[in-house]
């Protein structure tokens, strides 16, 4: 683990002060900082393309005895093409710059790859970076998308009134870090497994944020990468809004229970579930349903966009609606 620094700023506050220094205005710009990828409009008129970039450390996303090399490069492709996937865009290309220790084998290298390949939905590698590290592996990776007919649900499409829904199961990827911390390497039961597995292995919702964003039907998306409560505030604030979600709808992994973690808790503050939240219109929500594909990951709603701007309220289980602090994962926080 590197050494802690006491830090008086948070990932959030860094991006807004960025957001507003590099506030870049040209023509073929329709999304900068600020979204789930950058929108660029190449050719006036023609399709969009989504630009997202993320980077994963040894030691501060991953631990090298946890992860297979095949299994870092799918995580390390999943996790920008889940970007793509919060808008609505078809992953098309990406490039991979890699920094490795000396001790590094060829073979490491090539199952790296090869995990980045399998896990690509349809993504082509044209290009990247090789360089030596110091001090253990850094994975940076580009991803494009293309969007399709100039469909891109943004972070900031959020109408009070529009019902709230996620994808999937919420707190399984954290109860997955927690069993790992804990030495549970190589976990008996099938839920443990599970959980393991949707913490080193999250499959990024493509298909159904495409689906999402041709259907019109969704008015804003976002990726859970850091928990609800992180990201949640996230789609409040881009579209104005305020949000209210009641506990005992929240599709939580409950097996968690069974190794000591708080199921409802984890669905909250735990990050890299890789889902997708986002809001439906309520007029629309009966269509939504009745229209929403049985092959792809079960949808829940969990609650309702509201006008009190920037407040998020919590009905837990008790009933009680108390407000929710934001305590998802941020980057830059000392553990
Ligand atoms: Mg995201």
């Amino acid at each position: 683990m590197p050494p802690k620094s006491p830090r008086s700023f948070t990932e959030n506050t860094l991006i807004r002060q960025l957001q507003q220094r590099y506030c870049s205005r040209t023509p073929r710009l329709r999304k900068g900082i600020g979204d789930d990828a950058a929108v660029v409009e190449p050719v006036k008129g023609g399709e969009y393309w989504l630009v997202t970039t993320d980077m994963l450390l040894e030691n501060v996303d991953f631990r090298r005895q946890w992860i297979t090399p095949h299994l870092l490069g799918r995580k390390s492709i999943s996790v920008n093409l889940s970007d793509l996937a919060a808008m609505g865009a078809r992953p098309r290309f990406y490039t991979v710059s890699l920094a490795i220790p000396d001790a590094t084998t060829l073979a490491w290298i090539h199952r790296f790859y090869d995990g980045l390949a399998d896990a690509s939905q349809g993504a082509v590698l044209i290009g990247g970076d090789l360089s030596r590290s110091g001090d253990g592996i850094a994975v940076s990776i580009a991803a494009f998308g293309e969007s399709l007919n100039r469909k891109v649900v943004y972070r900031s499409g959020g109408r009070a009134g529009d019902a709230l829904y996620v994808t999937g199961v919420l707190g399984k990827s954290a109860a997955g870090l927690a069993l790992l911390r804990n030495g549970n390497r190589i976990p008996g039961a099938r839920s443990r497994r599970e959980a393991v597995s949707a913490h080193l292995d999250p499959e990024a919702r493509c298909e159904t944020g495409l689906w999402l964003a041709q259907s019109g039907l969704a008015n804003c998306m976002i990726d859970l990468s850091d928990g609800l409560s992180m990201d949640l505030p996230r789609i409040c604030n881009a579209s104005g809004v305020g949000a209210i979600i009641r506990a005992a709808d929240l599709p939580v992994f409950a097996q968690s229970a069974s190794w000591g973690g708080d199921p409802v808790d984890l669905a909250l503050h735990g990050g890299e579930d890789y889902e997708l939240l986002f809001s439906v219109p309520e007029s629309k929500t009966e269509l939504f349903q009745l229209s929403y594909p049985a092959k792809f990951p079960a949808v829940t709603r969990i609650g309702e966009l509201t006008p009190e701007t920037g407040k998020i309220w919590l009905i837990g289980q008790d009933m009680k609606r108390r407000r929710l602090p934001e305590a998802g994962f941020d980057h830059f926080k000392q553990t």
